[in-house]
């Protein structure tokens, strides 16, 4: 839309307010709120002010002064608010130069979007999440209850199925075995379709919903593919909806990776292809269907996953996912048959137009614009370098002896090993300034000394177990 249609479309909608939204270097959509008769053609270019020093890894207290400029293209009615509110996603500027802010994660993956084009590559980087995550009657994070699920070794019973009856009326699904029985066995179906027509509602494509493998009331919701700033965009809106709708239902949502000890965590497999004049570039005659470029953009992603968990599994909680057992990616492989290797090249389809890569390390808990910028770069060098990726892994990863893995390397173990492999290898997302190295050590210094160091230093509730009597 432009300025002038999003105007007619907020008028025709009735829309009395317009909210602007962005996000801060974690991740998490912030707002404000103007009433429609400070709402018009010049907004988008002039912007509005607010104060930059009060959002997480933003702007020192001295530069705080920032403007929020709407995007029109991002104009749509928003699907909660009892007084009908037009809601614009923004771009961060400075003031006084009237430069996007370089630390604003949308900037980032304009950026990266334009330096896909800029290599000559390609032109369209398609993104496609599978974003999982659990839906609970109540977290008690504050009550004993919480901190007795610290001492039992199966949280069946504790959790059981994110559901509280009374009386009891069974068909809990058995341990691991969410994915996927009717109800009244899945009994979040209703609540998982409301969170998808909402979705239509604000113009994103969904192609599933279900139950996932967790038994306690795990979900997935998936996406049809998008362009990376769109996607980055709708994964905001994602996460938004599904959050209210559960909070209007009396449920509550988390996408952090890994809440629930014994079982399956929630990843966010990410199907990644690159375009140039309408042509799928990943579809070819090697391995799998894939091209050449395809397979040196596997070889990027795994030279540099190590790294790029930095910002794709961005959380202390994030490594406590990648361990074995509960079908998260432990090992750095790829192949086509393999769930447990990183990189899976999915054969549901033979058309070329569906060729693609499916990326299953990251998780929920990151930043989107962030993650599918940095992938995008790992590819776009290992495209750029040949970077070959070796020979595919079609074992079960889990089931190797030591000696077969010898020579897989593997994900990360804890988000500190991460930080400190983004520290040693980042000039590939340094190219096009896409980002700069202000991003990169705010980045590691707002991970590491907010959440490192502060789970870290924080005595563990089954540390009491282990100990207390010693
Ligand atoms: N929940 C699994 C993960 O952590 C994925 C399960 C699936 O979609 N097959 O990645
Ligand atoms: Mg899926
Ligand atoms: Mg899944
Ligand atoms: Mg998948």
């Amino acid at each position: 839309m432009t300025p002038k249609e999003v105007l007619a479309y907020a008028k025709e909608n009735g829309a009395q307010m317009v909210d602007f939204r962005f996000l801060d270097f974690p991740g998490i959509w912030q707002h404000f709120t103007v009433p429609i008769s400070e709402f018009d053609e010049t907004s988008f270019e002039e912007g509005y002010g607010f104060d930059g020093s009060s959002i997480r890894g933003w702007a020192p207290i001295n530069a705080s002064d920032m403007l929020v400029v709407p995007d029109p293209e991002t104009a749509v009615m928003d699907p909660f608010f009892k007084v009908p509110t037009l809601t614009v996603i923004c771009n961060i500027v400075d003031p006084v130069t009237k430069e996007k802010y370089s630390r604003d994660p949308r900037h980032i993956a304009q950026k990266a979007a334009e330096y896909l084009k800029f290599t000559g590559i390609g032109d369209t980087a398609y993104i496609g999440p599978e974003a999982e995550f659990f839906i609970f009657d109540d977290i008690r994070y504050d009550s004993a209850a919480q901190f007795a699920y610290f001492f039992v070794d199966s949280v069946e019973g504790i959790w059981n199925s994110g559901r509280e009856e009374n009386p009891n009326l069974g068909y809990k699904p058995r341990h691991k075995e969410g994915y996927f029985p009717v109800p009244p066995t899945d009994s979040q179906q209703d609540l998982r379709t409301e969170m998808v027509l909402k979705m239509q509602q604000v113009g994103i494509s969904v192609e599933c919903q279900h139950h996932e493998v967790a038994t306690a009331g795990q979900a997935e919701i998936d996406m049809r593919f998008a362009p990376l700033v769109k996607m980055g965009d709708q994964l905001m809106w994602f996460k938004y909806i599904i959050k209210n709708v559960a909070r209007s239902h009396g449920k509550t949502v988390t996408f952090m990776p890994k809440p629930i000890f014994g079982d399956n965590g929630s990843g966010m497999h990410t199907h990644l292809s690159i375009w140039k004049d309408g042509q799928p570039l990943f579809a070819g005659d090697k391995y799998a269907g894939l091209s050449d470029t395809a397979l040196y953009a596997v070889g990027g992603i795994l030279k540099h996953a190590a790294a790029l968990c930095a910002f794709t599994n961005p959380t202390t909680n994030s490594y406590k996912r990648l361990v074995p057992g509960y079908e998260a990616p432990v090992n750095l492989a790829y192949s086509s048959r393999n769930r447990s290797a990183s990189i899976r090249i999915p054969m549901y389809s033979p058309s070329p137009k569906a060729k693609r890569i499916e990326v299953r390390f990251p998780d929920p808990s990151c930043n989107g614009y962030l993650a599918f910028s940095a992938l995008l770069m790992a590819a776009l060098d290992g495209i750029e370098n040949r970077i070959d990726p070796g020979e595919p892994l079609d074992k079960d990863i889990y089931s190797l002896s030591p000696e077969e893995l010898a020579d897989v390397p593997s994900t990360p173990g804890s988000l500190e090993e991460a930080l400190k492999a983004l520290e040693a290898d980042h000039e590939f997302l340094l190219k096009g300034d896409v980002f700069t190295q202000d991003v990169i050590d705010t980045w590691i210094e707002y991970k590491r000394s907010q959440e490192v160091d502060a789970v870290r230093l924080r005595p563990h509730p089954y540390e009491f177990m282990l100990y207390y009597d010693i």
